[in-house]
């Protein structure tokens, strides 16, 4: 679950940033050519309708740049959120880990009748028996 989170943050991440700088790139190519075409030296004053096409397809790219923008913001805080979560269900999995025999000296098990002792008790408190 939280894996399948990181990965399309990562997937929309991705494609938010290539959909981006696809959208900029196209729509500064087309505003470019518009200014090198269209502008002050280009075409004088019957404005050709392909000018404003050329403008307004601009304007469109750059709007699907943004849109591109805000799909990677979604995908960063996906995965970010993916990498948390996953963080989180293997620290309980380690609390879980540290050994539950508390650490009150080493214990062993009676030779004769099998109870836990203490190693440095001689005799077992269960049957007497001698255990060194
Ligand atoms: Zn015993």
């Amino acid at each position: 679950m939280k894996v399948a989170v990181f990965v399309i943050g990562l997937v929309l991440l991705v494609i938010g940033l290539l959909g981006a700088a696809y959208g900029w790139f196209v729509a500064t190519g087309l505003e470019t050519t518009h200014a090198f075409a269209c502008g002050p030296g280009g075409p004088g004053e019957p404005y050709p309708g392909w000018c404003a096409a050329l403008l307004s397809s601009a304007s469109g790219y750059r709007t699907f740049a943004y849109g591109m923008v805000a799909l990677f913001s979604v995908g960063v805080v996906l995965s970010v959120a993916g990498g948390i979560m996953k963080d989180v269900p293997s620290a309980p999995t380690m609390m879980m880990a540290p050994p539950p025999i508390p650490p009150q000296g080493a214990l062993h098990n009676c030779k004769n009748c099998g109870r836990s002792m203490p190693t440095t008790d001689r005799f077992c408190p269960s049957c007497g028996t001698a255990q060194w």
